[in-house]
């Protein structure tokens, strides 16, 4: 008996797997072309295998047996006062994600940019479990499929009619624990045959998985690496982050800087600033250190209040005065106001809202 086969969505298919597909149907690869231009063309991007018109109807129905067409469904999209939009996923399973579409800030980026950015989410839930966000409060779930984390991509440009030109992988799940199938998405999203988006164009963000960050600083693609820092010193740092006690600062720190060299690249932390927690000068003074040694830069986030958590974001004068340390040792800082406040931007907020109220109903 042959084993029976798996189907592999379409969206999770590089070029080359699907000429492989079709080499295994008896048909010609420059089909493999073809179909994805159907799938990823901006004025194509069908949702269906009969939708391609040129394809003979036996194959059609054959390819939507092996490659099966799974596009999530929006739920809710809301949006911000400034114009910030968020958009509420159900997967094929009936779990939830977020994806969220930032515009270019012309305070940040000048009257003329046209920067949009997504914030794409890379699992349901999030096993890492900081203790001020939200994403991880529920536990994990599972990861996302690499078309998965594809199609938010379609989706919110389709939603929006709006192309994307910066991605970050900053929504929910921890994208460095669901490295291969990130990478394969990143790779689709990246290829001139997919979405084409330059790779120097996205940034993944992690908790500070060190394995993997040294995995990706190996591979070619000239992806941005951002660290959720949000704590210079082990004690800080640990009492909020449990993956600090797996990977400490300084094996982090080791990791990033084999990233920057091999990369050739500044990499960024990111530092919410939490009131009583992580705020006080002398944690700023090592951070200054920590950047140096690697010529990063620092996000500060002041903290987005969660409901059900403690934390508060430190008044604006301390905020203030924690820059100042920074940039005064010649670190290059920014304080990132943030965008979507009212519409619980941070990431797995809006989700574990709904979800709490759909359990409600
Ligand atoms: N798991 C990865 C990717 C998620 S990125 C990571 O942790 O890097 C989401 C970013 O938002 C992280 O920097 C995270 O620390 C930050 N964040 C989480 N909760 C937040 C909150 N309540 N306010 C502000 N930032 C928050
Ligand atoms: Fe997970 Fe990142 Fe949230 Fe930590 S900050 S719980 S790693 S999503």
């Amino acid at each position: 008996m042959p084993e029976p086969v798996v189907p592999i969505p379409l969206h999770a298919l590089t070029l080359e797997d699907l000429e492989e597909s079709l080499t295994a149907l008896e048909q010609p690869a420059y089909r493999a072309k073809q179909i994805m231009e159907w799938a990823y063309e901006r004025e194509k991007r069908v949702e269906s295998w009969e939708a391609m018109k040129n394809l003979p109807a036996v194959l059609r129905s054959a390819l939507a047996e092996k490659h099966p067409i799974r596009i999530p469904g929006v739920v809710t999209v809301s949006g911000s006062e400034d114009t910030t939009r968020k958009f509420l996923l159900r997967l094929h399973d009936g779990e939830l994600i977020e994806t969220v579409l930032i515009p270019a800030s012309p305070a940040l980026y000048g009257e003329e940019s046209d920067r949009r950015t997504l914030c794409v989410s890379s699992q349901v839930g999030c096993a890492y479990g900081c203790k001020f966000c939200a994403s991880g409060l529920d536990g994990w779930k599972r990861h996302l499929s690499t078309d998965e984390i594809v199609a938010q991509v379609l989706l919110a440009e389709k939603i929006s009619g709006e192309r994307i030109n910066n991605l970050v992988f900053m929504g929910m799940g921890e994208p460095m624990a669901n490295y291969k199938n990130w990478l394969k998405a990143v790779s689709i999203l990246n290829a001139p045959w997919g979405v084409g988006l330059g790779a120097r164009k996205m940034t993944v963000s992690t908790s500070g998985l060190v394995p993997q960050i040294r995995e990706l600083a190996d591979q070619s693609l000239q992806i941005r690496l951002a660290i959720s820092l949000h704590g210079a010193s082990d004690s800080v740092r640990s009492e909020i982050m449990p993956v600090n006690q797996k990977y400490p600062v300084a094996e982090l720190m080791e990791a990033c800087a084999y990233y920057s060299e091999r990369k050739k690249q500044m990499i960024t932390f990111e530092y919410i600033l939490i009131e009583g927690v992580n705020d006080a000068p002398t944690e700023a003074k090592l951070l200054a250190e920590r950047a140096r040694g690697l010529r990063a830069k620092i996000n500060l986030i002041p903290y987005n209040t969660v409901e059900g958590l403690p934390w508060k974001r430190p008044s604006e004068p301390v905020q203030e005065e924690f820059l100042s340390i920074l940039r005064n040792r010649g670190i290059a800082a920014t304080i990132r106001r943030e965008k979507g406040h009212d519409i619980d931007a941070a990431c797995g907020q809006l989700r574990r809202r709904i979800a709490t109220s759909l359990k409600e109903d």
